[in-house]
Formats: C-alpha cells, sequence, structure tokens
C-alpha cells in the first residue's frame, strides 16, 4: 500500500485550520472532483481524488478524530472507520453533499407535487365573569369560516373561463434550479407553488375559490379557568393551502373585573367594612361569598387590616383538587355625617378613653416610641 498522504495536505489547509476552513477546502474538492465535471480517463481519478479528500474531511471535521489524528498520525485513527468512505461512490457523493451543501439552500420542498402548507392559527379574546370561570360554562362564538366560492364552484376562474396548468413546472409546483452541477427543487416562482395559472380570476372570491364567511362555534368553559389561559378548538383556524392541514383556534380567556372580590389564583380576596361600633363591641357581620351569604364572628377590639379567612370558599382551579379560601379584609369605617347629638356622644366618648390611657389603644404605645426615636 502506497504511504498515505497528509490529511491537512489532501484538502491544502494548515495544521490549525478552523473547522470552517476544514468544510471550505474539501466543498472546493468535492466540486473540482464531481463525476459530472471528470468523464472519461480523468474520472477514475477524480474518483480517487475525491475519495481521499472525503476521508481526510471526515477525520478532520470530528473533533475527536483529529486530535487522535494529530497526536498519532494515521496510526492513530482506527482503519476500520474508513470502511464506509469506500464502495458505493455514488453514494458516498451524494452523502457528503448532504452534509455539506444541506445547509445552502435552506430547506427543501418534498419530492414533486405542489407545496402545502398548514393554516394559520387564529385567536379569539372571550371575557367572561368571575361567577362563569368558578361555574364553567357553555359559550358560543362567532368565528370566520371559509366555504367555497358559489360563483365559481371554488376553481378561482370566472365563470366561463378555465383554470390553466402552469406551463412552468407542468402542474407539480415545482422546479428544478440548478446551481452549477448540481439541481435544488423550488417552489414555482411563476404559480406560487399551486401548480395553477388563473388568467381571470373570479371577481366574487378574487380567484381563492372561497369566501370568508361566520360560524357559530359551541365553546366548553372548564371551570376554575383564569385570566389569560387558552383553550385550543383544534382545526378551526386558517384552512390550509393547497389541501394543507388546518390551523388550530385559540379562545384567551379575560376574567372581567368583580365589583367585590379579586382573584389571586385559586384564592379570592374581598374587602370588608364594619362600623367602629362592631369593631369595638365585636359581633356577627354577614360577608358574600360565590355561593352565597356567610357570617363572620368579628371579636372584640377588631383592627383595620384584620383578615379573616372562609377556607374552601374560593375557586377551584382547573388543575386543583380543592377550591382556594376566601380572604375578607376588614376596615373600619369612620362615621361620616354626624348630629350635633352624634358629635357630643363621641366628645363624651374620647375623654372617658383618654382618662382611662394608653389601653384603649392597642397601637398608640409603640407609635409614641417610634415617633420619640424618630425625631431624637
Ligand atoms: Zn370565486
Ligand atoms: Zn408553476
Amino acid at each position: 500500500m502506497a504511504t498515505k498522504r497528509d490529511f491537512y495536505e489532501i484538502l491544502g489547509v494548515p495544521k490549525n485550520a478552523s473547522e470552517e476552513e476544514i468544510k471550505k477546502a474539501y466543498r472546493k474538492l468535492a466540486m473540482k472532483y464531481h463525476p459530472d465535471r471528470n468523464q472519461g480517463d480523468a474520472a477514475k481519478t477524480a474518483e480517487e481524488k475525491f475519495k481521499e479528500a472525503k476521508e481526510a474531511y471526515e477525520m478532520l471535521s470530528d473533533a475527536q478524530k483529529r486530535a487522535a489524528y494529530d497526536q498519532y498520525g494515521h496510526a492513530g485513527v482506527d482503519p476500520n472507520m474508513r470502511g464506509g468512505a469506500g464502495g458505493d461512490f455514488g453514494g458516498g457523493f451524494a452523502e457528503a453533499f448532504g452534509d455539506i451543501f444541506g445547509d445552502m439552500f435552506g430547506q427543501q420542498r418534498g419530492r414533486g407535487g405542489r407545496q402545502v402548507y398548514r393554516g394559520s392559527d387564529l385567536s379569539y379574546a372571550m371575557e367572561i365573569t368571575l361567577e362563569e370561570a368558578a361555574k364553567g360554562k357553555d359559550a358560543q362564538i362567532r368565528i370566520p369560516s371559509w366555504d367555497n366560492c358559489d360563483t365559481c364552484r371554488g376553481t378561482g376562474a370566472k365563470p366561463g373561463t378555465q383554470v390553466k396548468t402552469c406551463s412552468t413546472c407542468h402542474g407539480t409546483g415545482a422546479v428544478q434550479m440548478r446551481q452549477g452541477f448540481f439541481s435544488v427543487q423550488q417552489t414555482c416562482p411563476h404559480c406560487q407553488g399551486t401548480g395553477k395559472i388563473i388568467p381571470e380570476p373570479c371577481t366574487s372570491c378574487h380567484g381563492q375559490g372561497r369566501i370568508k364567511r361566520q360560524k357559530t362555534l359551541e365553546v366548553k368553559i372548564p371551570a376554575g379557568i383564569d385570566d389569560g389561559m387558552r383553550i385550543r378548538s383544534a382545526g378551526n383556524g386558517e384552512p390550509g393551502t393547497n389541501g394543507g392541514p388546518p390551523g388550530d383556534l385559540y379562545i384567551e380567556i379575560r376574567l372581567r373585573k368583580h365589583d367585590i372580590f379579586e382573584r389571586d389564583g385559586d384564592d379570592l380576596h374581598c374587602a370588608v367594612p364594619i362600623s367602629i361600633v362592631t369593631a369595638a363591641l365585636g359581633g356577627e357581620i354577614e360577608v358574600p361569598t360565590l355561593q352565597g351569604k356567610a357570617a363572620i364572628d368579628i371579636p372584640e377590639g377588631t383592627q383595620t387590616g384584620k383578615q379573616f379567612r372562609l377556607r374552601g370558599k374560593g375557586i377551584k382551579g382547573v388543575r386543583s383538587s380543592y377550591p382556594g379560601d376566601l380572604y375578607c379584609h376588614i376596615t373600619v369605617e369612620t362615621p361620616v355625617k354626624l348630629t350635633e347629638h352624634q358629635r357630643k356622644l363621641l366628645r363624651e366618648l374620647g375623654e372617658s378613653l383618654q382618662k382611662g390611657g394608653a389601653k384603649h389603644s392597642p397601637g398608640e404605645g409603640s407609635w409614641a416610641d417610634r415617633l420619640k426615636s424618630f425625631f431624637s
């Protein structure tokens, strides 16, 4: 066996060549030794040269193999690894080009046939109340749908005229573009991949063959759904092109602001005002819940900001096993529009409280201390 040539020498790159340089050098050699360019006697030599270049490229483009080769030379790389490179020249070449040229032309279309596109997804915003979100509901929505155009019976051609087969692609929707010695299939620029030409488009549908209408769709809103969640309605988006599948419809839920409750996940919050009398003396008050009225026992001496939790009176989320809680946030209301008599009573109360001192004002002691240290 003849002495093997150095892989770097074969590709004509320096020892410290980058991956990109190696790829570029190989690409150049692959073009040079392509069978289309080397006929007759030259073909045999070109095949040998190409195999050599391919082997060198396979070794040097693999970081692990390259490291082994750099350290031990040809002895460092397993001879069995080269088995696949020989044999069928055609296959090896096609494979090499798949690797190296695939990225040059981007995505390629399927073999033959017309370009098929999936329809676009549609989105529909639906506003619902908190009660509806909690219980779930069956809603009806109006969405766009597409029907075959009656005027042209879906062909897109003006009545009395004919749809023609595209002469550029002969109806396949694709054309072969030659780039040097290899060819790539591309969408036909003449018919945009439909394979058809409409000389006189139907005026009702502008050659689309279909007309946008409205249809009513039944949508099940699951109980517990929250603001921002989406419901997918498969196949109710825009229709596909050239027989492609339709897109999906997404119903986006918007929760309307509620007069009383604020939702936080599965929990609900509400502000409950109480009078200073109830706050001071205590007593039972009525609070609203989504399931109806409930009662809370307000203890004597309740302050603003006190929270009462009603377990399980929140919302059972779509994926929750238990409902959340309802938090009632107490605010003590200052009475307004007092009569002279009421003012007098309050002044008397004030004097009485003052005589009693700080014990009547749970917040005042610490407040006075904080003021003192703030001003000192
Ligand atoms: Zn039409
Ligand atoms: Zn065409």
